[in-house]
């Protein structure tokens, strides 16, 4: 049977990793290596990319366009405008808050080193939470098992 292609297969092609100019060509070989020359002085180590004699950062026009993208990815991106947010204190609420952090990271809304960030501090908090609510919830059932005792005691 022949089912339709979901609309997340597009997405799930391995990301991101044509920027690697380390890649071993693993058809065996020497893979094409860049005719550029680094900042140092040293012949660039990096692959040649489809058809052409350099690698993507030697390419003219090609490395001012990825210098825009690091220089974009290295400022600090807060999310949209500092928005202040309710912080999460129950499990319920961090999981919606993690959950929305994830997708910002993924939609590109929010600097990945953020979304590291909430990472984090969510696994502290959510194991912060879990005690938290075991310990209210025992304080309760002492408290409980006190006031029978004591009523029991008359
Ligand atoms: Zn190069």
């Amino acid at each position: 049977m022949s089912r339709s292609r979901g609309p997340h297969e597009k997405q799930s092609r391995g990301g991101g990793v044509w920027l690697s100019g380390n890649d071993v060509d693993e058809c065996g070989g020497e893979a094409m290596k860049c005719e550029g020359v680094t900042a140092k002085g040293k012949r660039c180590r990096a692959r040649a990319v489809g058809g052409s004699r350099t690698c993507l950062l030697h390419t003219p026009g090609e490395a001012a366009r990825l210098g825009a993208r690091g220089g974009r990815a290295r400022s600090f991106r807060l999310p949209v405008e500092g928005e202040l947010i309710t912080p999460p204190t129950t499990a319920l609420s961090l999981r919606d808050f993690v959950a929305e952090a994830l997708a910002k990271v993924r939609g590109g809304t929010m600097d990945v080193r953020i979304g590291n960030c909430v990472g984090q501090l969510a696994s502290v908090l959510s194991r912060v939470i879990e005690s938290a609510t075991f310990e209210s919830r025992l304080a309760a059932l002492e408290a409980a098992e006190k006031m029978r005792a004591s009523c029991h005691d008359r």
